[in-house]
């Protein structure tokens, strides 16, 4: 365990617990996924004049007008992909790098997509801190997903394309499991499951995600 994951004040460590608590109260229920993410830290996400809100159940800003996920929809989609028991996952938006290091610490390989450079670079720089050296990050518009890499398990995309991203789909192997949240201004999260050049289906709940954008931002 490096220093910064031992050096966790007694506050954080406590708040966290409660999160993880609200996380079960609100139908959470894969263990191992709530361990995980109650060793995580959520503050080094953040700017440091956010770090103390890091623990409600809300989405908070990291900048750019892009937002960290609230700990529910972390949770949700985690749990989600983590019953395919996926080896590899492709992640589109890596954001702050939270959901990525939840990834990582859960599956052997992470591969992560993020449009603009500065939060990538952020994030790189987060993911180095915590140890995290399963992880492959990217500055492109994940849009078309990462082919030489895949096939994948598993696709998170953490932004929302208007429609289920048919395409991006192919890059599942056979059973992968793609999460997205899907739509403009009323969206759902969908899970698609790969099973031969066709996938079963299925709507979980509404979700609000900021949108997902074409092109690069350096
Ligand atoms: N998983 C992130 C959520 C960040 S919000 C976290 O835990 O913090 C969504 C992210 O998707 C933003 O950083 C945004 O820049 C990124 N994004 C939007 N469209 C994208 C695209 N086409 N390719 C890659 N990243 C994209």
């Amino acid at each position: 365990m490096t220093p910064e994951l031992q050096g966790i004040g007694m506050t954080s460590r406590r708040t966290r617990t409660r999160m993880i608590q609200r996380l079960r109260e609100a139908g959470i229920g894969d263990d191992q996924v709530l361990a995980i993410m109650a060793e995580v830290p959520r503050h080094i996400f953040l700017d440091e004049a956010l770090s103390h809100r890091a623990y409600e159940d809300t989405s908070l800003p990291i900048g750019h007008s892009q937002t960290l996920s609230q700990p529910y929809i972390v949770a949700k989609m985690t749990e989600v992909l983590m019953r395919h028991k996926p080896r590899s996952v492709l992640e589109l938006g890596t954001g702050s790098g939270y959901q990525t290091a939840i990834l990582a610490r859960l599956v052997a390989e992470v591969y992560s997509v993020e449009r603009i450079k500065a939060l990538q670079d952020r994030a790189r720089e987060r993911l180095r801190t915590l140890g995290l050296r399963n992880v492959r990050l990217r500055h492109a518009d994940g849009g078309i997903g990462w082919a030489d890499q895949g096939p994948f398990d598993a696709i998170m995309v953490t932004a929302a394309p208007r429609e289920l991203p048919r395409d991006l789909m192919m890059q599942l192997g056979q059973g992968g499991v793609l999460i997205a949240p899907v739509g403009e201004h009323e969206q759902v999260l969908v899970q698609a499951v790969r099973r031969g050049d066709d996938f079963d289906i299925k709507e979980i709940e509404p979700v609000r995600f900021v949108p997902l954008l074409a092109g690069v931002v350096r």
